[in-house]
């Protein structure tokens, strides 16, 4: 059964319109994973809006949302997600980087509220279930599993790996590394996976005037993927100030580095 990834929006940190953007695209994270009939999505950064408007009008929306975390630029689109207001529609929301004491239900009301917001989470006419877990813990979405790790993010971050049918993608945003020491956890997670969607931010030259910021730079997502045997990378999470020319230049140096490895833009479909 088919197993892809659509990316709906792969811009980090804040939405950028215009032309110096138009070509990759300036909508915040969200991907849309095809596994065979099942319907998986990760994160609702602002191109989730896009997603939603593909969706409606469709067949009943029965879909997981898997978060990587809370921050504002990958939750803001969810309350522009037309297939909410659908009472025909089903979703599971889930989330592992919450601490004890709080729910993704909880920061999901509390960002849905005045004087932030105009209406709560309770306008949504679709079924909503929130399940919060424990970073670490494997999660099943039908035939797909989905492995979770710890990533290093202020607020914490989950990163995960969908197996399916015998192949593997893995979805590692927002993340900082450590530079000269792999992050273990995190190479045995990505060992072997035929495409890794990862936090590329920066670039290495730029990357030390933004120590603990908790981004990381595509030439780390290089190394990260030949020690752990991984085939593709997707460059993802970029800079709202790197415009498309500079993109195109990353572009053509992964590809170098990595062959078959890509930068992610708008409106991309990788089969696996
Ligand atoms: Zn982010
Ligand atoms: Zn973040």
């Amino acid at each position: 059964m088919a197993f892809s990834v659509r990316f709906w929006g792969v811009r980090g940190s804040i939405a950028c319109s215009g032309p110096a953007t138009a070509r990759y695209g300036g909508n915040t994270s969200s991907l849309e994973v095809r596994c065979g009939e099942r319907l998986l999505l990760f994160d609702a950064g602002t191109g989730i809006r896009y997603l939603g408007k593909a969706l409606n009008g469709g067949a009943p929306v029965d879909a997981d949302i898997f978060f990587t975390h809370t921050h504002f630029d990958h939750v803001c689109g969810l309350p522009f997600f037309g297939p909410f207001f659908q009472p025909r529609n089903r979703f599971r929301l889930w989330a592992g980087h919450l601490g004890a004491g709080m729910t993704l239900k909880r920061v999901m009301s509390e960002f849905m509220m005045a004087p932030l917001f105009p209406v709560p989470p309770e306008v949504f006419r679709a079924s909503m279930e929130y399940r919060d877990f424990t970073v670490g813990d494997t999660l099943k979405a039908g035939e797909a599993s989905l492995r979770t790790v710890a990533l290093n993010h202020p607020d914490g971050a989950t990163g995960y790996r969908v197996d399916y049918g015998g192949k593997s993608l893995c979805y590692l945003t927002d993340n900082e590394h450590v530079p000269g020491a792999p992050d273990k956890k995190l190479l045995e997670l990505i060992h072997g996976a035929d495409l890794v969607i990862y936090d590329c931010m920066y670039t290495d030259e730029e990357y030390p005037a933004y120590v603990g910021w908790g981004h990381s730079t595509w030439q780390e997502g290089v190394r990260l993927c030949r020690a752990a045997g991984a085939k593709r990378l997707v460059v993802f999470h970029h800079d709202p100030e790197h415009d498309d020319d500079l993109l195109d230049g990353v572009a053509r140096d992964v590809a170098k580095a990595l062959p078959g490895s890509v930068v992610a833009r708008e409106g991309l479909v990788l089969e696996l």
